[in-house]
């Protein structure tokens, strides 16, 4: 892809999701700032609570209460998602961004068979109606690979298994050729065997509708197949990001070897798996230090004192959050 000749579909500026509790303020997403291409898949990589699903929500404009938008711009096609009314937000949904969530459940309604879900989404984003809707219902059934898609037009939700369910929301994902789609951990509830024809069937049709797809996931063998480029998320921030080729043969930044040093097929051999020792939970609510700290197997006395490292570039399109970048090469030998 020609970056000099393409404008970003998606440009994330300094992004700020916070939930408002009655004793503190959780600051789940803090000063995001990424950019995705047309047709790109992005993956967005991090454990439990490091921010990336409430990203992924904040760009559709659906973060739960008591959680808000607090500051930032999501440029989408250039026009700042921010700015729109609620109204023109819900045309945008499901039209040009649509979603693929981890628990396909919790957003089909059990209420009603798959054939009205489906063609309202097609009633509502394309204009088909009676007829015309039903059978462009059954043909983008019948792409994603469910064998009897009029029989299962009738079905209710919880009639289908979870690969069937998956499907159903992957249909109704693509059914309007949106730009974008936000994956997140879209296969994470289902067993190990479906989960690879999910993620074959979501490459298949991203690459044949041409869309730009966010996978948000905490696999990063995962990523590691199917992703361009890669942001890797830790507390609410971003610690690293950089295309997938120049992320796995050259990670920078501690959090994202330690990431790494977890999976069991990309790190050294060893007789036991590794685990970050910690977890996100252990941070101090308002530190002004580099949020990895109390986990880092790397940090340095910089790292006390510093405060919070920025973004600082170390590549073409890398980019890692470390004060270990402001050493001078012959120290950072010593300190690794
Ligand atoms: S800034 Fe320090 S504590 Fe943070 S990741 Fe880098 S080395 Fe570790």
């Amino acid at each position: 892809m020609n970056r000099i000749m393409t404008r970003p579909l998606l440009a994330v500026e300094e992004l700020q999701t916070y939930f408002f509790t009655r004793t503190k303020i959780v600051k789940a997403v803090d000063g995001v700032s990424f950019h995705l291409y047309p047709g790109e898949t992005l993956g967005l990589v991090g454990e439990s609570g490091s921010g990336k699903s409430v990203t992924g929500r904040s760009i559709l404009r659906l973060v739960p209460r008591p959680g808000r938008i607090v500051g930032g711009r999501i440029l989408f096609k250039e026009q700042d998602l921010l700015t729109l009314s609620e109204r023109q937000m819900r045309r945008i949904r499901g039209g040009q961004i649509a979603a693929i969530p981890q628990d396909p459940m919790s957003a089909l309604n059990p209420a009603f068979k798959i054939k009205a879900q489906l063609m309202d989404v097609l009633r509502l984003h394309r204009g088909l109606n009676g007829r015309t809707a039903q059978q462009t219902a059954i043909e983008l059934l019948a792409r994603v690979g469910i064998p009897d898609p009029e029989h299962t037009l009738n079905q209710y939700p919880h009639q289908l298994s979870g690969g069937m369910r998956q499907r159903v929301m992957i249909t109704i994902a693509f059914s309007c050729e949106p730009d974008l789609i936000i994956a997140d951990e879209p296969t994470s509830a289902l067993d190990v065997t479906t989960q690879a024809q999910i993620v074959k069937l979501l490459f298949d049709l991203q690459e044949q509708f041409g869309t730009a797809l966010i996978l948000i996931t905490h696999d990063l063998g995962l990523v590691s197949k199917v992703c361009d480029r890669v942001l890797i998320m830790y507390a609410g921030r971003i610690m690293e990001q950089a295309p997938v080729t120049e992320l796995f043969q050259h990670p920078a930044n501690p959090y994202t070897r330690a990431l790494m040093q977890a999976i069991p097929d990309l790190g050294p051999r060893q007789a036991k798996l590794y685990s970050i020792p910690g977890s996100i939970a252990d941070l101090p609510p308002e530190s002004d230090r580099c949020l990895f700290i109390s986990r880092c197997p790397e940090k340095i006395e910089l790292c006390q004192n510093k405060g919070r490292p920025p973004a600082i570039p170390i590549g073409p399109d890398h980019q890692s959050a470390c004060w270990l970048h402001t050493l001078p090469s012959t120290q950072k030998q010593e300190a690794g």
